[in-house]
């Protein structure tokens, strides 16, 4: 009987490459699903990134994943965006079209987004956004194009966070405010949804915590934070104690990587296997 020894390729590109714990989540799906394809975890410097793009064109990936320093340098070497991607002016998923042509999306915000709707309808509700960075502003153009009303944008430099209000304002249908974060931030009693979208919690910085007035978070509130390591942060805790509804960063590492899949394979993964091959690793 013929065999078919040629694998589908997809992988990353990242430097540090090392820590990046999305190759066993997506192959552990892989072989679930029985697809007979591999993600190859890539270290590649600045100055082969277009090398790499150009390599990853010649053997016939099906895509790939960008991640730091690489989301914005990738865009110059691909050959279109998808919507998001292009108002986000960042790409961390690259999908080869049954033409040959190399479309960048950006399923950041996106996998957010479906671990937050998997808790709490978007549509209409009015958001508390911490920090102005990457993800934020990922977390920030995926929630207004799923029906967010407002967006109070929390940033500690005023520039970043004047940019990412900027954005939401004339690129997308919600409105959004800017708080300077210069004193702890009182969460406003109207507020449906709180994320942390900073840095602040992460491996090994596990201590710090948001600089927010636990006391201002009410029980009617979703508090979600894109801290994937470790799942269960400071602010998560505080906000369980208080009766909030939460959303782990976990949840939208799993949701980036199933909307990924989606994309490159056609398949519906399934959450659950890729979430338990991620607890696995005990993060
Ligand atoms: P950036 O460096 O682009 O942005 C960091 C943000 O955090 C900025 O808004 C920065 O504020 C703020 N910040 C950092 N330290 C502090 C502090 N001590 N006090 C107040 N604000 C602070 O990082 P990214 O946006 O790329 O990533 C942010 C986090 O999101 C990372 O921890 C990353 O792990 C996580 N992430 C999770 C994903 C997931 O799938 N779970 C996907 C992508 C990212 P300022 O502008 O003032 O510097």
């Amino acid at each position: 009987m013929a065999q078919n020894f040629l694998q589908p390729l997809t992988g990353s590109f990242a430097k540090p490459a090392g820590e990046n714990p999305t190759v066993a989540m997506i192959e552990a799906a892989f072989h679930h699903h029985g697809l007979d394809w591999r993600y190859m975890n890539c270290e590649v410097a600045p100055e082969d990134l277009g090398n790499a793009v150009k390599g990853a064109r010649a053997m016939g990936w099906r895509g790939f994943n960008c991640s730091i320093p690489h989301k914005v340098a990738v865009i110059e070497h691909l050959d279109g965006l998808g919507q998001s991607a292009e108002i986000i002016g960042a790409v961390n998923t690259v999908v080869r079209q049954p033409d040959g042509r190399l479309i960048g999306e950006n399923t950041d915000g996106k996998g957010f987004v479906r671990a937050l709707s998997a808790v709490i309808e978007p549509r209409g509700k009015r958001v508390v956004l911490l920090g102005a960075g990457g993800a934020a502003r990922a977390v920030a153009v995926e929630m207004a194009l799923a029906g967010v009303s407002h967006i109070t944008v929390v940033n500690r430099s005023r520039n970043r966070g004047e940019e990412v209000t900027r954005l939401i304002d004339t690129q997308t249908p919600a409105n959004a405010d800017l708080q300077p974060w210069d004193s702890t931030f009182s969460i406003p009693a109207d507020t449906d949804i709180v994320v942390n979208a900073t840095s602040i919690g992460l491996y090994p910085d596990v201590d710090a915590e948001p600089d927010i007035e636990y006391g201002s978070l009410t029980s009617d509130m979703v508090v979600a934070d894109g801290i994937h390591n470790p799942p269960m942060t400071k602010l998560l805790k505080a906000a369980s104690a208080r009766g909030c509804q939460t959303v782990d960063g976990l949840s939208m590492l799993v949701g980036q990587g199933v909307i990924g899949l989606k994309y490159w394979t056609g398949i519906d993964a399934d959450a659950d296997v890729m979430r338990n091959a991620l607890l696995e690793l005990e993060l």
